[in-house]
């Protein structure tokens, strides 16, 4: 989501030190946006950065920081003008995460991954070159940035990926030996069937904004469609797999009797934050009835 950021909004010293790095595949960002009282509405976001020469001094708090632990970028929402009116006074920057005064603490989630992160900003001295866009104009590089990243045809493919084993699974002969399939003891069967026809809808509405793309325009309203149906879909995939595998399906990875490694039960807990990440599905209602429908804001 950084790199087609930095291609619109970027100047030629940022896209030259950033775009083959990312392109390679050689470093990891993460994305310092959500804050303890900042997130639906993002613009009322407090973390500061005071103009100080060639640099700026960042202070604050993030929250939800997937990944910070691991990657080598971050890029970070801050208030410059806290007079001016919300959106108007904010700035975007990149930080090398290991920067002085860069702290990362862990949150530990419900299935014991460590998947997010508070991120603490003490007296950070960033160069004022690493300002993306101009300054208190930063929110609409946000804006531009969440598009990216709700726009993902890979929505749609972790549901492939979850869905494709499953249905191998329930092609195996039953426990039961005379000669049927898992799939013919199977009380829900038909829920497979909805199953593909809805991954085959989320795959076309992640293309559609991919085509967008390949047409130099930015999908909007119509990557939030794609972001809400197949987060949705991500967490139906798996509540149907958990009721056609029975008590065994909500076995966790590890145990001796979990049908497919238990990757069912990781997933059907793993999914319950997809409607959330990335601007949650009302969020992304709104958007849709506001900036497609034309509909008056609620
Ligand atoms: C798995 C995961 C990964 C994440 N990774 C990152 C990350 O890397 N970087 C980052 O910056 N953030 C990250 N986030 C944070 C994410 O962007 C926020 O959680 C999200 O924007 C919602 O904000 P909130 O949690 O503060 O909920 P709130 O904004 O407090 O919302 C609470 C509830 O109120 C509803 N609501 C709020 N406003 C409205 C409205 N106007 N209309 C209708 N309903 C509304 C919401 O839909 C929600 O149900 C991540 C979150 C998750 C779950």
């Amino acid at each position: 989501m950084v790199g087609p950021v930095l291609i619109i909004h970027g100047n030629e010293e940022q896209r030259r030190e950033h775009l083959p790095r990312i392109a390679a595949g050689e470093v990891m960002w993460c994305q310092g946006f959500s804050e303890p009282g900042a997130g639906s509405d993002l613009a009322s976001l407090q973390a500061r950065a005071v103009r100080d020469g060639d640099e700026y001094v960042i202070n604050g708090q993030k929250i939800w920081t997937s990944g910070a632990q691991f990657t080598d970028w971050i890029h970070v929402l801050t208030r410059t003008d806290p007079d001016a009116p919300k959106h108007r006074g904010i700035s975007y920057f990149m930080l090398d995460m290991r920067m002085l005064g860069i702290t990362v603490r862990p949150i530990v989630q419900m299935h014991d991954a460590r998947g997010f992160n508070e991120t603490f900003f003490e007296d950070v001295r960033v160069p004022a070159k690493n300002r993306l866009g101009e300054e208190n104009r930063g929110w609409y590089v946000a804006t531009r940035t969440l598009d990216f990243e709700r726009s993902g045809v890979h929505r749609a493919a972790a549901v492939e990926r979850v869905f494709r084993p499953l249905l191998e699974h329930a092609a195996q002969p039953g426990s039961a030996g005379e000669g049927r399939r898992i799939v013919d003891h199977l009380p829900n069967r038909l829920a497979l069937a909805d199953t593909a026809i809805e991954l085959e809808v989320g795959r076309v509405l992640g293309y559609r904004v991919a085509w967008m793309q390949s047409r130099g325009l930015v999908g909007n309203c119509e990557a939030s469609m794609s972001k809400a149906f197949n987060s949705e879909l991500s967490q139906r995939n798996a509540r149907r797999a958990i009721n056609m595998l029975g008590l065994h399906g909500a076995l966790r990875p590890g145990s001796a009797h979990a049908p497919l490694e238990g990757r069912y039960c990781a997933s059907y807990m793993s999914t319950v934050s997809a409607t959330i990440a990335a601007g949650t599905s009302e969020v992304q209602r709104n958007i849709i009835a506001n900036r497609g429908l034309g509909l008056p804001r609620g």
